[in-house]
């Protein structure tokens, strides 16, 4: 069941996901050539914390991290361990707060200490892919274009889409109806783009073949063929006007107590 937000429900939901902006954005500043992914891991659940907040991550079907970090060939899910990033390296950085009971969820790939061009195209593309399918969340739209503008822009750039995970309605519960895939599945995803849905879009982006395996830890994702990936995501409200990206922000509106 899709749950439409109400105007007092998205009042209440829109300083979650500016929260969960601002906290990604610190998040990426911290990371530097040397940081291991648990001092990232550290460093955001300290954040989270002292804007009252809480991971919405944290213990969801017993994850054990405050964040996900990802790096290289790992496309989602990773958990932080004493691994060093490097000049060079990918790292998918997904940060997904509660907040009085709302929930923002965002993520983003950044490069530690710049990348090469080939990387970097990759980063540009699966951002650019995020935004097509932002573009097209709108009323009277239905889900499936959404996938659809994901896919045929990521194809075209000749990289491939994950199926095994998609994009997903997002409120009080991190993972409510729809699903919202980055590929057209015939037939399926048919319903109607709605005033008042809050939807996480997030393209994952593969390099090379979209086949992706799970480690034995239970958690981290990586591509089959060792390849690269990149993650980015936002809430997005569709309102009559079109799609309104719920995280982003303006630094200052939010006081910290972390200070
Ligand atoms: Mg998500």
């Amino acid at each position: 069941m899709i749950i439409l937000k109400t105007e007092r429900d998205l009042q209440a939901m829109r300083p979650a996901c500016r929260l969960a902006a601002v906290v990604l954005d610190e998040v990426s500043a911290f990371i530097q050539p040397g940081v291991t992914t648990r001092m990232i891991d550290e460093f955001a659940a300290q954040r989270i914390a002292g804007y009252g907040a809480k991971s919405a991550f944290l213990g969801y079907k017993k994850f054990p991290c405050h964040l996900c970090i990802s790096v290289n060939d790992q496309v989602v899910h990773g958990l932080a361990s004493e691994r060093r990033v490097d000049f060079g390296d990918l790292v998918s950085l997904d940060v997904g707060v509660r907040y009085n009971g709302w929930i923002g969820d965002n993520a983003r790939t950044v490069a530690v200490g710049g990348c090469d061009l080939k990387a970097q195209r990759l980063l540009d593309i699966t951002e650019q892919a995020l935004y097509e399918g932002i573009a097209v969340a709108k009323p009277g739209n239905r889900v499936t274009d959404i996938s659809h503008a994901v896919q045929r822009f990521v194809e075209s750039n000749g990289y491939s889409v994950v199926r095994e995970f998609v994009g997903h309605g997002v409120g009080k519960s991190m993972h409510e109806d729809p699903q919202v895939p980055n590929f057209v599945e015939t037939g399926k995803h048919q319903a109607k783009l709605k005033p008042g849905m809050t939807i996480a879009i997030e393209p994952m982006v593969n390099a090379g073949s979209a086949n992706v395996k799970v480690l034995k830890d239970g958690w981290t994702v990586v591509t089959e063929d060792g390849q690269l990936s990149a993650h980015f995501e936002h809430t997005v409200l569709i309102t009559e006007n079109g799609p309104e990206i719920l995280t982003c922000h303006e630094k200052t509106a939010l006081k910290s107590k972390a200070g």
